[in-house]
């Protein structure tokens, strides 16, 4: 009975399939069983220790009562500093506020911008909360399937899809869960398009800096006066492999944030203060770790598509992120019944690719973030299983 007075828009909102997988694996492993973790996004490394340093200081100075609902300015202004170096577009640090992680910044922009009956078209397959966080706001999520052969955009399809209730565009590039990163030409296209129908872009590039073999991903703000229609979604969890500390940040030009800004102080009042300490230090330190993780990540992604390659699993090279998004069509299963499959024949945890959106059924997502030994080990097992699989198929 209770039950029923519960907001519908709540009870529409499902939960995430990477937290099943991630609730399904804890448990095998607290019964002791040897799992390779491929499933779950975050960077298998500690926190650098300077920036764990930085907090505990901050903990000792008494930082630990309310602050300015947007962030430090000490922060702000190394966030706006940090986005000037990497993606050279110019921001006041109140044009910046800091977040409980990208999650919170996406969800309070998407519920500031939209309004009932608009439509947001998302580049299909899809990280798992943005349809959620699109309907619980009233509006439309319009899938925008990726081209199947390089996971590219499809610029045509976008074109048909804009209409006059067509609101914004939500971009994630490098992408989760395909690991494709959007080409400069692809964007010119997507800045002309939002130009001539006067649409906002939510920028999500919390993979910005994780990118393999020189390729380099773009923001789509530092195109000429793009600046002024996007809100850019940062986050410190995979950069800084700082996932549990919860932070992250939006930049957006003042119209906007200020408005944006309204919202997330009825929802979290403020950022947790010594945690901007460490994040302030993140960002003004030499960068070195960043670019370290990054080569140990380039190491565990050559060694998975090599192994893909000889298990002869069809897939595109992820040009950044930490995600292979292989095809299982052959096998005749669902991606769900197939990752079952891997977990209980070789104790292998990947996501399937339906828990992205209609588009990734018939895949697979592989996170190569685990330990280097922790892939090998469960590549191999996997070979196995799918080798038997293959046999099933030819004796049925
Ligand atoms: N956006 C994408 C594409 C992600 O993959 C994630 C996390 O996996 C997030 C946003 C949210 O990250 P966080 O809230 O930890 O910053």
């Amino acid at each position: 009975m209770q039950n029923m007075k519960i907001s519908q828009k709540v009870k529409n909102l499902k939960p995430s399939p990477i937290r099943k997988v991630f609730d399904k694996v804890g448990q095998l492993k607290k019964r002791g069983v040897k799992i390779s973790d491929f499933s779950i996004g975050r960077p298998f490394f500690d926190t650098p220790a300077i920036i764990k340093e930085e907090t505990k200081k901050a903990l000792e100075k008494g930082m630990v009562h309310y602050a300015g609902s947007s962030g430090t300015i000490e922060l702000r202004k190394a966030i706006a500093r940090r986005i000037f170096i990497d993606k050279g577009i110019e921001y006041d640090f109140d044009e910046i506020i800091v977040t409980i992680g990208g999650t919170e910044g996406m969800f309070i922009t998407i519920q500031t911008l939209l309004s009932p009956g608009d439509e947001v078209i998302v580049p299909d397959p899809m990280y798992v909360y943005y349809k959620g966080w699109i309907s619980y706001a009233g509006a439309k999520c319009i899938p925008l399937p990726l081209k199947e052969e390089d996971f590219s955009l499809d610029i045509e399809e976008l074109k048909k899809r804009i209409n006059s209730s067509t609101k914004m565009i939500l971009l994630n590039s490098p992408h989760n869960p395909t690991g494709s990163v959007f080409s400069r030409q692809d964007l010119e296209k997507i800045v002309k398009l939002s130009k001539e129908y006067d649409l906002f872009i939510l920028s999500d590039e919390i993979y910005q800096r994780i990118t393999y073999n020189n390729c380099k991903a773009f923001s789509i703000a530092s195109f000429p006066e793009m600046k002024e229609r996007t809100i850019i979604s940062d986050s410190f969890s995979k950069t800084y492999a700082m996932d549990g500390w919860r932070i992250g940040y939006l930049a957006a030009p003042r119209e906007i944030i200020s408005q944006i800004a309204k919202l997330h102080q009825h929802t979290i009042s403020c950022p947790n203060t010594f945690i901007q300490s460490g994040a302030t230090t993140a960002l003004n330190q030499d960068q070195q770790y960043v670019d370290d993780m990054v080569k140990e990540f380039t190491r565990r992604r050559e060694l998975i598509i090599d192994c893909l390659d000889k298990m002869k699993i069809p897939f595109v090279e992820p040009k950044g992120a930490f995600y292979v998004f292989p095809s299982i069509r052959e096998f005749g299963l669902s991606s769900e019944e197939f990752a079952d499959y891997l977990l209980e024949e070789a104790r292998v945890a990947v996501v399937p690719g339906s828990a992205f959106g209609n588009s990734g059924e018939g895949y697979i997502r592989l996170s190569f973030t685990s330990p280097y030994e922790e892939i090998e080990q469960g590549l191999k097992r996997m070979e196995i299983a799918i080798g038997r699989l293959r046999k099933d198929r030819i004796n049925l």
